[in-house]
């Protein structure tokens, strides 16, 4: 038994040199978002015109409580965003609404 819990020391011990060894935060980011990139779908539909995008950027989802994944595609036909969103329905409804005033009030006539 007692060389499983030392077996899992290691095992721990090596995963964590390997993360300092990989060291700054940029390849963090990047290799965050290659994960949550590969969790959302390989393509979304234009809100507008129904294109196929294929290019979904991961969004951060720290700020959305109640999101597993979070992306946007931006189409080149019409140059609206369309946002993916993963997880509970309440909690993406309510992202979704607080994205859609963001977008509003940045892209707004003021
Ligand atoms: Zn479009």
């Amino acid at each position: 038994m007692s060389t499983i819990a030392l077996d899992d020391v290691l095992m721990k011990e090596l995963a964590m040199g390997q993360a300092k060894k990989r060291g700054n935060q940029s390849d963090r980011i990047a290799q965050a978002q290659a994960r949550e990139r590969a969790n959302l779908p390989p393509s979304v539909k234009c809100n507008t015109c129904k294109a196929e995008l294929t290019e979904i950027h991961p969004m951060d989802t720290r700020g959305m409580a109640g999101i597993e994944v979070a992306g946007a595609a931006l189409c080149d036909a019409c140059g609206i965003e369309t946002w993916v969103l993963k997880g509970s329905p309440e909690a993406v409804e309510r992202t979704f609404a607080a994205l859609e005033g963001v977008y509003t009030t940045n892209g707004g006539p003021d």
